[in-house]
């Protein structure tokens, strides 16, 4: 943080450190046997070949992974395996999502924060058995930025930025304070403009975000099992746009960091490369469902493996919440937007409040009890 001291955004913001090994097995063994999972497992056990020692998979909450390395000898397990967050039914429920699309806009780590911030309320609604899904505003988003922190998104002034290049941490920290907004759809935005009286939009917030060590490749190899998608950077040459979908990355070894680029990791393996074994994340990119494409032509759009030497930066964030002005309760958004959508049309029709006898303070106290009961 040398370098950054001194400036006036990038010293205000305050991350923490992710996770750690242990609090990841602790997630593992309290959701093991409760949620119903439906993730392909690497369940075999792995004897190093030097030391003939037997290693168990780590299990984590989403998905088991095969034994990293000896540690006695330090030797590499060589098991080949590739999983991501977007393959994975918890509970029945899909964890699956659109790539999104930053319109050739330079908006790539807000794209790629808010399909970090996607996974991961997807990943805690599933747990309890919920599809959340409302789309999130992230052009709303941008604008947000924009206003509160007085740069153009994607073109800051290097001496406002983390390590001079990596806006991630602004872009995290104005979403803790505001949050994203939901996207309504156009009814609603009728709605807003004819009736003053409305209840503001709600918004989606982080509790906290992390930066994590890029070479700490198996603790960021665990996070992603653990339900943790990452936004990282990395830096692309003009190959990278004839990148197809589950084809490797080999990003250029000369590139500056004017050619840094944002993803999320959505997901590891591990494969040879030269002969040698290398971990590889799965990467979701913001370019669209239509970039790289490849034989398979999914509705949500196809990924891309990075080698896990090829990243950056990592950061992570721990937690969405839905606020609206004086609330800020740890349910779900889809549920905020339901109690949303229902005060609204009641707002709009005329209609009191059936269980109140007035229209009172007291509806989003009583609704949110039953609710998280
Ligand atoms: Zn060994």
């Amino acid at each position: 943080m040398s370098s950054s001291e001194g400036s006036k955004w990038v010293s205000r913001c305050v991350f923490g450190s992710p996770p750690n090994l242990s609090e990841l097995d602790e997630l593992a063994v309290l959701y093991h046997e409760q949620a119903a999972r439906n993730t392909r497992d690497y369940v075999r056990s792995w004897i190093c070949p030097d030391c003939r020692k037997e290693y168990k998979p780590i299990q984590n909450m989403l998905v088991d992974l095969p034994p990293f390395s000896c540690d006695d000898c330090g030797l590499k397990n060589d098991a080949a395996y590739e999983w991501r967050i977007t393959q994975c039914l918890i509970n029945g429920v899909s964890l699956d999502f659109k790539v999104y699309d930053q319109n050739r806009k330079p908006h790539c780590t807000l794209y790629s924060v808010a399909a970090t911030i996607d996974a991961t309320r997807r990943v805690e609604g599933a747990k309890k058995g919920l599809i959340i899904s409302t789309p999130l505003d992230v052009p709303e988003m941008a604008k947000t930025y924009e206003q509160v922190t007085g740069f153009e998104l994607g073109k800051e002034p290097p001496e406002e930025l983390f390590e001079t290049y990596d806006n991630c941490s602004l872009i995290m920290e104005v979403v803790k304070a505001h949050g994203i907004s939901f996207l309504l759809g156009e009814y609603d935005t009728l709605l807003q403009n004819k009736c003053v009286d409305l209840p503001p939009i709600p918004r989606l917030r982080i509790k906290s975000y992390f930066r994590v060590d890029r070479n700490n490749v198996l603790l960021i190899t665990r996070l992603l099992a653990s339900g943790y998608p990452l936004t990282a950077g990395m830096l692309h040459g003009t190959l990278y746009w004839y990148l197809k979908g589950d084809q490797y990355y080999y990003a250029p070894k000369c590139a500056t960091t004017a050619d840094a680029h944002a993803i999320t990791l959505i997901g590891s393996g591990l494969a040879s490369k030269n002969n040698m074994p290398e971990t590889f994340y799965s990467a979701r990119d913001s370019h669209g469902t239509k970039s790289h494409p490849d034989h398979k032509m999914r509705d949500f759009g196809a990924d891309f493996f990075l080698w896990a030497c090829d990243i950056t930066d990592v950061w992570g964030l721990r937690g969405c919440l839905v606020s609206r002005d004086l609330f800020q309760f740890h349910v779900t958004s889809d549920v905020w937007i339901l109690i949303w959508s229902i005060k609204h049309t009641l707002i709009t029709k005329h209609i009191p409040y059936p269980w109140t006898n007035s229209r009172d303070e007291s509806f989003e106290s009583n609704y949110v009890m039953i609710l998280t009961m």
